[in-house]
């Protein structure tokens, strides 16, 4: 027969998934001799029985009648004693920690009979009769469903009329107004108290289970991601009382700070007072640090039992503990919540004392912390008004002025005002307004909706799925229960965390702190997978070094002809009627590209620089067609002639000319080349000159030189025999022998298919992952995102948007068979990443075990990248062992 109920002492060595974590921390720290009160188990899979079936599993009574005889013995008490009555409080706790989500009754046993002998035994009757109002009220609203609110509305009123703030001010007669009232409260929902004890154990222990399926509870669980199906355990313990006097008292602490992560017992106690008070808000409780001057004892042995927690759990610890006259109890510990900061402060302060191992302070960290360290984010320490939580869609801190229509976002932000876009949810139709916005807050969709994708492409703030905002465009305002923000007002959003303050909220800009980048340094101790950024300039190329890239994976060189001296240039080439006048611009572009790569170059000195030659079709470069057709057409009204109209239809005709059908799959990449061989080589020879003169410097170069958009091996062997020549007629002219490498992005279906052959002439890979989602799926990007994606995740077409979360079945296989196929042909192919998915923590992985070379990434996701590989790592140890056994 199953069996369901074991002791504090019985339970130890057995899983949190069946004690729940609140039974688990009870039995070890029992288990560890520390002053728990004694008490029992009943386990979840009680609770999942009893929700199969609507009834008490066969035999539990039994088991539960046996261990309370037990208890009774151990306390000298029991329940219903008139005299000695034993007290108890019936606790959930599930496997996970769902925070104030389900149940706990306090003060159970007593009724009109025992609080009279609780008031005897301990010479104090309002402290007894105060145990009973509590009892009736935490009774009521969790196991008769009675809401808490008009137990508190009976008591303000009796203390209302007595004159006192406090509840601990109330007289025992006054507690027999209050008891009469909550007696009242009962009739009026046609129920009364259970006074027989053992009626209110079962049901409560009843109470309990179906908590696990209470409205807020299933919520919590839906917006955390937590299954459904593991029942909560209920734990049964002797009351001990924190409420019997000054000598008494109860709190919560933390045994490191769990914002900064310092090594100090911090939290809050209250004198004279039981469970919840110190969380209810009613007094306002006393920082622990007080604690040590007020009663040293006390404070002592809090101090001496976090740090035996600490050593037996090797994590920070959260606690629960109680006085009751002079004496200390622990009654709950589990693993204390931290910020992103102190995590990382955690981790490496713990490897310090001996407590954890590198590897597991790496493990501890989540990519997602690290991310939050290298955005803004709202002080964790700032003392803010959080009005309400959404869903942390995308990170980042902003704060500007409400306003709820796009176009009011758009004229707003043109007048140079900051603004958050508030809206019940977004629409292809808003996109204006999210550009111009600090940031996105909706009430409605989850971390897939239009608002959170679209934002998290632009790395804007958001907060999605805010159900406990209303928003009310015909008033121009949205609100919670408590407070009305309206048009105007300014509000902080902080996309990492979901919180929305109201006000301006102080913000901490994203820093590497010495312990930060010693955690990372010990996550490269552990990956195999290299980490390089996509860098274009010169600072971004110092930026991505400084945050650890070994490389640059990625040099676009398009930004370089956008830049205002060179565009005029650009265009001139492009416009060019002759291939002399082509080649003239060109000459004129060629010292602003050298110089460009000799600063990046040398930023880089000694690590490897990937180089792409131009990828984007020509009419990119070109003003607009609609525009400029509006314009052409606007000066021929006004009856306008002369040169500038000439030169502007020249340039319409030019730019027709250059206008394609779909640009995205036309004449760009290395098509371009192929077509103007003369572009691809101004910029080779601007790589190899610059290489050339920094070498005769002295300075370490390792260019590589790739080709866009490759899908025959035939177009990258034309493209490499040209510049092959122009590389050494460089050399030659400089005198210097520099070492370059040949490669190829792959990026669409046939250059992945047909890697054996490409890899003939590429000497490297790197996988274009953003166009080759494009070319697989056949999803132009920008359409996707803007138009259909958010609804194709609503309905569960796709489960992640493939432009962030690498699409492993099918992107993931064109990368593995390219792999497969490149070595063959090539067993040293060097391969790399160099898509967005190059920094997204679950991407990595799989690059990791698509065995790439290294991962190339925006700069400040490389550290995010550096985890993750690390992660991978100890994520097929972990696995490895799994198998082993
Ligand atoms: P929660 O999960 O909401 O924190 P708990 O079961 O921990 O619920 O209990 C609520 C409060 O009652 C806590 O402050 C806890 O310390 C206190 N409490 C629970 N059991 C006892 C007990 N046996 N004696 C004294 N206080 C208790
Ligand atoms: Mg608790
Ligand atoms: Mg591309």
């Amino acid at each position: 027969m199953a069996m369901y109920v074991f002791t504090f002492q019985e339970a130890a060595g057995k899983g949190k998934e069946l004690l729940g974590g609140k039974g688990y921390g009870l039995a070890e720290m029992t288990g560890l001799r520390l002053p728990v009160p004694p008490g029992f188990i009943i386990t979840t899979e009680a609770c999942l029985d009893y929700m199969r079936t609507g009834e008490l599993p066969p035999g539990l009574k039994e088991e539960v009648l046996h261990h309370l005889g037990w208890l009774e013995a151990e306390v000298g008490r029991k329940l219903g004693d008139p005299d000695k009555p034993l007290l108890v409080s019936v606790r959930s706790g599930a496997a996970v920690s769902m925070p104030g989500m389900m149940d706990t009754v306090l003060n159970l046993g007593l009724n009109d009979r025992t609080v009279l002998g609780l008031a005897n035994m301990t010479s104090n009757e309002a402290f007894a009769k105060n145990c009973y109002r509590r009892l009736l009220s935490m009774f009521g609203d969790t196991v008769v469903g009675i809401h808490r609110s008009l137990f508190e509305k009976e008591l303000q009123v009796v203390k209302e009329r007595q004159g006192v703030a406090y509840d601990t001010e109330l007289s025992a007669a006054a507690w027999d107004t209050v008891v009469g009232k909550f007696a009242e409260v009962y009739e009026a929902h046609g129920k009364s108290f259970p006074q027989d004890p053992y009626d209110q154990l079962w049901e409560a222990i009843l109470g309990v289970f179906r908590s696990w399926n209470s409205d807020r509870a299933v919520k919590y669980r839906d917006v955390n991601r937590i299954p459904h199906d593991m029942g909560t355990a209920v734990n049964v313990q002797a009351m001990v009382f924190g409420n019997m006097g000054g000598n008494s008292g109860t709190g919560v602490a933390f045994t490191r700070d769990p914002a900064t992560g310092e090594k100090v017992v911090y939290g809050e106690y209250l004198f004279n007072a039981q469970g919840e008070d110190v969380v209810a808000g009613i007094r306002t409780p006393k920082p622990i640090s007080q604690l040590a001057q007020e009663a040293p004892g006390i404070y002592r042995e809090l101090a001496k039992t976090s740090e035996r927690l600490e050593h037996h759990f090797r994590d920070v610890q959260d606690l629960e503990f109680t006085i009751e006259d002079g004496k200390f109890y622990m009654l709950q510990t589990r693993a204390g919540q931290r910020t992103a900061a102190a995590a990382v402060k955690i981790a490496v302060d713990m490897v310090g004392e001996g407590l954890i191992d590198k590897e597991e302070a790496v493990r501890r960290v989540t990519a997602e912390q690290v991310e939050r360290l290298l955005h803004r984010q709202i002080d964790p320490k700032a003392e803010v008004q959080v009005i309400a939580k959404g869903l942390n869609a995308s990170p980042g801190a902003a704060m500007g002025a409400v306003v709820f229509e796009p176009d009011e976002a758009e004229e707003a932000a043109a007048s140079g005002e900051k603004v958050i876009l508030v809206r019940t949810e977004t629409t292809p139709d808003d996109i204006h307004g999210i550009v111009a916005a600090q940031g996105v807050l909706t009430s409605r969709g989850g971390r897939t909706s239009h608002a959170a994708i679209v934002t998290r492409g632009m790395g804007k703030p958001c907060v999605a799925g805010c159900e406990a905002i209303q928003v009310d465009y015909e008033k121009r305002l949205f609100s919670t229960p408590e407070v009305v923000v309206r048009e105007g007002d300014v509000i902080t959003i902080d996309g990492a965390s979901g919180k929305v303050v109201l006000g301006e909220a102080p913000l901490v800009e994203p820093q590497m702190t010495a312990d930060f980048k010693t955690l990372l340094a010990w996550a490269d101790e552990i990956r195999s997978l290299g980490v390089r950024a996509n860098a274009d300039t010169p600072g971004d190329s110092r930026t991505a070094r400084e945050l650890g890239a070994e490389g640059i994976g990625l040099c676009r060189t398009e930004h370089m002809f956008m830049a205002p001296d060179r565009l005029p240039l650009m265009q001139k080439m492009i416009m060019a009627a002759t291939k002399e006048e082509r080649l003239g611009a060109l000459d004129r572009l060629l010292p602003f590209q050298k110089q460009d790569f000799v600063d990046i170059l040398r930023e880089m000195e000694g690590l490897p620089v990937t180089i792409r030659l131009l990828d984007p079709p020509l009419h990119e470069f070109l003003p607009n067609l609609e525009e400029l057709l509006v314009e052409v057409t606007e000066m021929r009204t006004k009856g306008e002639d002369g040169e500038e109209l000439a030169g502007k239809e020249e340039l319409l005709r030019r730019v027709r000319a250059l206008h394609e059908a779909n640009p995205m799959l036309g004449l760009r990449g290395c098509r371009l080349g192929l077509l103007y061989p003369e572009i691809n080589e101004m910029q080779v020879r601007a790589i190899i000159s610059a290489s050339c003169s920094l070498k005769s410097e002295g300075v370490e170069v390792l260019p590589e030189i790739m080709i866009p958009l490759v899908g025959h091996k035939n177009e990258l062997a034309a493209v490499r025999e040209q510049l092959e020549a122009v590389a050494k007629e460089e050399m030659n002219l400089a005198g210097v022998e520099v070492q370059y490498s040949f490669g190829t992005m792959i990026e669409v279906p046939r250059g992945a298919l047909a890697a054996d052959e490409i890899a003939e002439v590429a000497e490297f890979f790197s996988f274009g992952t953003n166009d080759l989602t494009q070319t697989t799926f056949g999803f132009s990007r920008d359409d996707a995102e803007g138009k259909f994606l958010a609804r194709y995740l609503e309905l569960g077409i796709l489960d992640a948007n493939p432009f962030e979360i690498l699409d492993r079945k099918g992107v993931g296989e064109l990368m593995r068979i390219a792999v497969e196929r490149g070595r063959t042909t090539r067993p040293d192919l060097k391969i790399g990443i160099c898509g967005e998915h190059g920094g997204e923590p679950r991407s990595v992985r799989v690059c990791h075990q698509l065995d790439l070379d290294y991962v190339s990434c925006s700069p400040f996701r490389v550290p995010i990248a550096r985890l993750a590989a690390a992660h991978a790592v100890l994520e097929e140890k972990g696995r490895l062992v799994e198998e082993i056994r």
